[in-house]
Parts: structure tokens; sequence; C-alpha cells
């Protein structure tokens, strides 16, 4: 049987991404972003194609995604970047020897009431400026203190996350950049800042460690570059079949809502494709869509199971013709724009009815 939507996951992309990555910060270790199943994409296949090429370690937002990247036997360093949640985590965190990324008093005070024997291993969050997690810059001296009164700690180093490094006008970057480093200036312990745009964009965010996310799946993170042109390959691409091709008069509505009107005899394919399967609904008509190579525009909203499609220009096309929304060709980016949202959106959303390839 065929499957019906198919995200087809491009491993050898994902590995030549990470080579990108150590191309424009060559000094830096890097930790790869594979929280979210890897953006959607699979963690563990994910884990598997970046361990294989040494990556220094991985990133996942939790101890439920760290586990299961333990139990398909990942042996790379993982860290929890929420940190923990709860004194059973702490325990867990330092049994697995998680890394945590420790972002609040309260954090610190489950791994302090852990035995003193406990080998814990650390990141101190920072908070710059993105005003999400992290302590206060001006609590770094006592933070070391802290890590003084428990010499069995692995202190791994300083961590801060960037508000607007997709911004490149917008000073924000650099004012964070500079307020991280001034509050660590002669304090010891490594330094990550870089997400992929800071990678990209702001080569004085590399520092010790990068954590790439988005640019390891081969989309660009800057709305003026495009993927290709920073040498990035779309990893994941998300295909369906034409299952229907019906002819229609001028002035005819199409779907719900008739949103889309015929403005000539023409032919609409329907696509086995909706947003029960990760594609918006939002998505209005003009979006483009590839069939047999051609750019066609969505016409009419996107429904529950299925998009209807402008089959003018590919007067070939027929039941069965693979159509692509996202992927190689027609970048998720691009996508993701006409949502008004971001290819990090697209990739997550993908539901359990697609099926994943790994190529
Ligand atoms: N570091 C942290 C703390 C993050 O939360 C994320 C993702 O949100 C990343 C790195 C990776 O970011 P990006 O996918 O933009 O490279």
């Amino acid at each position: 049987m065929i499957p019906r939507v198919i995200a087809t996951i491009d491993l050898a992309a994902i590995q030549h991404n990470l080579a990108q990555v150590r191309r424009y910060a060559p000094q830096s270790r890097v930790m790869a972003a594979i929280k979210a199943q890897a953006y959607g994409h699979g963690a563990v296949p994910v884990a598997r194609a970046l361990e294989s090429t040494g990556v220094d370690a991985f990133a996942v937002a939790c101890l439920e995604e760290a586990i299961q990247l333990r139990q398909a036997h990942i042996k790379t360093p993982i860290v929890l970047l929420e940190g923990i949640l709860s004194a059973e985590e702490a325990v867990l965190a330092a049994d697995e020897q998680f890394q945590i990324a420790v972002h609040d008093h309260w954090q610190l005070s489950l791994l302090e009431a852990l035995p003193e024997s406990a080998e814990v291993s650390i990141w101190f969050k920072l908070d710059s400026g993105m005003h999400r997690l992290g302590f206060p810059l001006n609590e770094t001296a006592s933070l070391v203190e802290i890590l003084k009164r428990r010499p069995r700690w692995r202190f791994m180093g300083w961590m801060t996350h960037l508000a607007c490094a997709d911004e490149l006008n917008n000073p924000a970057t650099q004012q964070q950049i500079e307020k991280f480093n001034a509050a660590l200036k002669g304090l010891p312990g490594a330094r990550s800042i870089a997400n992929s745009a800071g990678i990209l964009a702001w080569p004085e965010t590399h520092g010790d460690w990068v954590r790439p996310g988005l640019m390891i799946y081969g989309a660009s993170p800057l709305p003026d570059r495009s993927a290709a042109d920073l040498g990035l390959r779309a990893a994941m691409t998300l295909e369906s079949r034409l299952i229907a091709i019906r002819e229609y008069d001028a002035g005819e509505g199409i779907g719900y809502g008739q949103t889309y009107r015929c403005p000539e005899r023409m032919s609409i394919g329907v696509v086995a494709v909706g947003y029960a399967d990760g594609v918006p609904r939002i998505l209005p008509n003009g979006t483009p869509v590839l069939v047999n190579d051609t750019l066609v525009p969505m016409a009419g909203r996107v429904s529950m199971d299925m998009i209807t499609i402008d089959l003018r220009t590919v007067p070939n096309a027929k039941i069965g013709d693979t159509v692509r929304l996202w992927g190689e060709g027609l970048p998720a980016e691009v996508i993701a724009a006409h949502a008004g949202t971001l290819a990090y959106e697209l990739f997550c959303g993908l539901t359990q009815r697609v099926q994943f390839v790994y190529k």
C-alpha cells in the first residue's frame, strides 16, 4: 500500500547541514537541538545520523525526550534545556548523567537536596535579554560560590538564548552579547550563546558551544537568505497525491466558503492532505505546491483531509501524481510565510497520520 501522506527525511542532508554548522563556527563544539522529535523529523533517527558523524552533544527540552534517546542507545551527551521539573527528575537526571540547564533557584535547591555524592552535570542559563528563562546577570558571582560548595558537580558552562538574532539590524543581539560577556568576565566555564541565526549571522556569538536547531533541518532562520544561499539542504519533504481532477466553469466556487472562484473553465486537482496531516488551514489561495516539477497555486480552503489546486499549467497531471507540499524545490520557509508562521511550526505540526520514510 502506498502511504497517503509521506514525510521523507533525508538523513544525508542532516549530516551535510551539521558539516555546514562546523564550517560557519569552526572553533565551537556543536550541541544539536533535537527537541520536539528533532523538530518533527524524528528524534531517534536524527540523533543516530548526527551521532554517526560526531556531534558533540544533543539538546532536548525535557527529561522524557532525553530518556527516549538513551533507550535508543544514543551515547552522546544530552542537555535538558528546561532543566528538571521535580525532585524525582533531579534524581533521574543525575543517575542518567544528563546535563541540566539550571535556570532558577528552585531547580538549584532540588539539586542541592540530592546526596552530596551525586555527580550532577550542570549548565547555568542566564537571562541576557530574552526574558523567558535564566538567572539575572548580576547573580553570576553568587552562582560560582554555589558551585564551590558542590565539588562533585560537573560544571559545563554558561548559556544564554538570543531573542532577535534573525533580525540583522536589531541592536538587541549586540546588547545581549555584550551583557552576557560582561557578566562572565573573569569567571570560569564554557560559554554558549548561538542558535542557528547566531551561527549564520553573528560570528561573535559562536563561543565554546553553538546550539543549532533549524539549520540542522535545512531551513533558513534569516528572512532574506534562502537555505540554498546558506549552503543548507532541506531534510524534510512532505508529499501526497492527486486523488481527483475535475473541470469547472468560470465563476464556480471551490471548497468550503467557495473562497476560490474559477476565472475560466479550468481543471481543479484534489490532493489527499489537509490540516489533519499538518498543512495549516490558514494557507491562502495562491500558496504554491509542486506537481510534476511545476509550481501551481492552491485554489480553495485547506480542509481536514484535502486541498484543492489549480491545474491549468499542468495539463498532463493525472490521478496518482505526487504533489509536494514543501521540501526540496519548495522551501518550508516559503510555505510558512504564506501561513504567517515559521518553518519551525510546520515541521513540528505534522500529525500521526503522516508516514515517515528515512533515506
Ligand atoms: N538553544 C535554545 C535554548 C533553544 O530554545 C533553541 C530552540 O528554540 C535553540 C538553541 C535552537 O534554535 P534554532 O532552532 O533557532 O537554531
